[in-house]
């Protein structure tokens, strides 16, 4: 080989060399992919050390390698959590609280977050990615301070409490068993919350609490001390004739295709679907205006007799055998067939359409939890949304969902809790139970 042709070779090898380089960074690149996506739950600028965290990592193509948290204040920083992965995950979500045991004082801290993948090119700061989220250590809780408040509720009803929180809150509300009832501030800056005493519970076991949580997760709870009135409930006996099956089960035959018989449909509506229903209207519940938008007593279907009432004990017989028990939670009215309904009160229509067991139905709501409930209806002359007034024409009885003969099946909730609507048509009850802790209010 001559001088010319070696420096050639060398030249050729050189070229081939800066190629490999570049095609080994480039696959390095690609096969890295884009960098890790994290997310840091919740949003929220204040913490306690009660908050949750979650923090998502999410890798591409890559696996993860490790990552890092620490906190700082005034300069001092504390590492506080570390993992590194033996298996390249993918995915990891990890749920923390800042340490307790920093000691960090209320006022700034700053978290930060380092994650990094089996970067092949992590030598010029690939496949690292940090957050350094800037919060505010908040570690007072809230204070209550119950303004007003019914001195007793009967089992089965409703009651009200009015309070004063100091400070911006997360959640707010009544808890009662296992049951929670949202809290509603009011213009004068009060919250004002309507809670039940659930017709199951004990009244021994009837002790609400309010709860408040603050943005940053401190929390107070304060107990009320009403007094739950015991209310004996009436055992009926309900006959399940053939005659019933073969009419009403068509209603429901397509939602349980795999079912033979119109008995096994019945069962399967009389425990499922009522309670799928009874989920249904907690979300209902939920809807809520935050101020009432009614005045004066609820108004009861005119020249109508009372059947069965609230919170009736049934137990259901199919050929002189028990098939069945289930609670009645509102009061039969029973006037001429097709009756033009009312509305109970003022309101904004939360539900209107066919729902279950109660058949065709309208839900009003009437603010702060607040709804009422006409069921079997013949016919629906309201829609979704519309605003309704008291003694409004929304439908008409009938006979549709599991009514036995025309009649109006009427309800009262309170945040998706079936109450007695008996109170809600004594003047004097609504005046002494709610408007005195409500009106102070407005
Ligand atoms: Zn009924």
């Amino acid at each position: 080989m001559d001088k010319k042709g070696s420096s050639a070779f060398l030249r050729n090898a050189f070229i081939l060399l800066l190629l490999t380089l570049v095609g080994l960074g480039v696959f390095a690149y690609i096969r890295d992919g884009s960098q890790p996506v994290l997310s840091l739950a919740p949003q929220s600028d204040v913490a306690s050390y009660n908050t949750d965290f979650t923090l998502k990592i999410t890798a591409n193509k890559i696996g993860l390698k490790n990552f890092s948290i620490s906190v700082s204040q005034d300069g001092k920083s504390v590492d506080f959590l570390e993992r590194t992965f033996a298996d390249k995950p993918m995915e990891h979500t990890e749920v923390f609280r800042l340490p307790r045991e920093s000691g960090f004082k209320e006022g700034p801290v700053e978290l930060t977050v380092v994650v990094r993948t089996h970067s092949l090119l992590s030598f010029i700061g690939r496949g690292k990615v940090s957050i350094v989220r800037k919060l505010t250590l908040d570690l007072t809780p809230p204070r209550v301070t119950v303004n007003q408040g019914v001195h007793n509720v009967n089992q089965g009803g409703a009651g009200a409490v009015s309070f004063t929180v100091t400070k911006p809150v997360a959640r707010v509300g009544v808890a009662v068993g296992d049951y929670f009832f949202p809290a509603y501030q009011q213009k004068s800056g009060d919250y004002f919350c309507f809670f039940a005493m659930p017709h199951e519970m004990l009244p021994t076991n009837f002790k609400p609490r309010i709860i408040v949580r603050d943005m940053a997760g401190n929390e107070a709870t304060q107990t009320l001390y009403i007094y739950a009135i015991p209310k004996e409930f009436k055992f009926d006996k309900l006959n399940v004739s053939d005659e019933f099956l073969n009419d009403k089960m068509s209603q429901y035959s397509a939602q349980y295709p795999t079912e033979q018989s119109p008995l096994d449909i019945y069962k399967r509506v009389n425990n499922e679907l009522r309670k799928q229903n009874e989920g249904e209207l907690k979300r209902i519940g939920q809807e809520t205006a935050a101020t009432p938008l009614w005045t004066g007593p609820f108004l009861r279907l005119p020249n109508a007799a009372g059947r069965a009432g609230f919170g009736d004990q049934r137990d259901y017989f199919y050929n002189g055998m028990k098939i069945d028990h289930q609670t009645h939670l509102g009061v039969d009215l029973a006037s001429l067939a097709n009756a033009p309904v009312p509305a109970a009160n003022d309101g904004k229509v939360a539900f209107a359409g066919f729902f279950g067991i109660y058949g065709n139905c309208v839900i009003i709501d009437h603010g702060l939890g607040l709804q009422s409930l006409y069921s079997h209806l013949d016919s629906i002359d309201v829609a979704l949304g519309a605003d309704v007034k008291r003694g409004q024409f929304i439908g008409k009885t009938g006979t549709t969902g599991l009514a036995g003969g025309d009649h109006l099946h009427f309800g009262i909730l309170i945040s998706g809790v079936q109450v007695s609507p008996v109170e809600w048509w004594d003047e004097h009850w609504i005046k002494d139970n709610v408007l005195k802790h409500l009106n102070r209010q407005q």
